[in-house]
């Protein structure tokens, strides 16, 4: 049989060992006589795998101790409605100066909280790529932040343009920043402290969609508006350990084995020095000559989603045949920015990226 690599941007490629386990598991969990997904998220069993899960990131990502790991649902774009409904509140407003929220705008998912977040608060675009079709993280040289805005929104990581940021932005006040790392949490190292909120969908280097993750400092939680649903108000759901109402337990259970998973491999920073040598081998093989493209800035290259575009957009079609009859699956890129899409998570191993990269040689015919 082919061996399958799956480059789908999410939900995507697993640990083979984390699906193993789960298969293992999936009608008798540790001889409890249930499946997991059978269980009371009350039960000793439960408590026992939520425990787990919310140790293990804590360690994988050095997680201060003033900070609550929250599970939800909602996914990525839930919180970009949930992430003001907790926020706003924390500054003054009045009917002649509502709170203000800065964006720094580099694709689309960023694109997606400005215009949602501006259902709740002002909110002021700081920055943008659009000009430069999202190439590149503007300097932060170049923002024009608010005074006294209630929190600072980045998408660390645009999923669908293939930029990442490779700073943290030092912003002299205390305005709390707030990162969507969706689609690159767990593949680099990060300060959690310079953060106030960290979120993400899991469906990409954590576990399977449906449970969403919120990391967020003690002293932003207890500013939720009236309107925010109390299932979605952080300080609600962090007074009950995230069971406030049913949480997506399977998932948590799916991620408590990522979580184990990339412990074991030596944790974050292994990941980390994995994903460069990974993402140093695409881009390569991408700019070696003019057949493929990648159009974003080489310092703020993407190390888990590499868009390209074919020279010759004829040959589309065939060249996604192609890699699909090598085994080289989910190539083609998002609707909106059409070309090809290579996302190359925590769980695509070298021997994928190596197997595109010949493919990618091959089609372009170089020896
Ligand atoms: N933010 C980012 C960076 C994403 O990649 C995605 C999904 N691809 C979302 C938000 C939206 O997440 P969801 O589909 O879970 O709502």
């Amino acid at each position: 049989m082919t061996q399958i690599y799956n480059f789908s941007a999410g939900p995507a490629v697993l640990p083979k060992e984390v699906l193993q386990q789960a298969a293992a598991d999936m009608l008798d969990w540790h001889g409890s006589g249930m499946s997991v997904m059978e269980m009371s998220h009350r039960g000793p069993e439960f408590i026992s795998i939520y425990e787990a899960a919310v140790r293990d990131l804590r360690l994988l990502l050095n997680v201060p101790a003033n900070y609550k790991i929250l599970f939800l649902q909602g996914g990525g774009l839930g919180e970009n409605a949930i992430v003001p409904m907790n926020l706003v509140g924390r500054v003054s407003a009045s009917a002649t100066t509502p709170a203000a929220i800065d964006f720094v705008h580099t694709g689309s998912w960023s694109g997606k909280s400005v215009k949602e977040a501006a259902r709740y608060a002002n909110v002021n675009v700081a920055a943008s790529g659009e000009a430069g079709r999202f190439t590149s993280v503007p300097p932060q040289s170049e923002w024009k932040l608010t005074p006294g805005a209630a929190y600072l929104h980045l998408c660390t990581n645009e999923t669908i343009d293939g930029v990442e940021y490779n700073f943290v932005p030092e912003l002299g006040d205390d305005t709390p920043i707030v990162a969507d790392m969706s689609s690159h949490i767990l593949s680099r190292v990060i300060d959690v402290s310079k953060y106030g909120v960290i979120f993400g969908g899991a469906q990409k280097n954590i576990g399977p969609a449906g449970l969403t993750l919120v990391i967020v400092r003690d002293d932003l939680l207890g500013h939720a508006l009236p309107i925010c649903p109390s299932a979605f108000d952080w300080s609600i759901v962090a007074a009950h350990d995230s069971m406030y109402n049913t949480p997506p337990t399977y998932g948590i259970y799916i991620a408590g084995l990522v979580f184990a998973h990339v412990l074991r491999q030596g944790g974050v920073a292994a990941m980390e020095q994995r994903n460069i040598a990974k993402a140093e081998l695409l881009y390569a093989a991408l700019d070696a000559d003019d057949f493929y493209q990648n159009r974003v800035e080489k310092d703020c290259r993407s190390r888990m989603n590499v868009p390209f575009y074919l020279r010759d957009e004829t040959l589309n079609d065939k060249f996604l045949a192609g890699a699909k009859a090598r085994g080289l699956l989910q190539l083609k890129g998002h609707k909106s920015v059409g070309g090809m899409r290579a996302s190359i998570y925590n769980a695509m191993l070298i021997e994928g990226v190596q197997a595109l990269v010949d493919y990618l040689n091959e089609f372009a015919g170089r020896k």
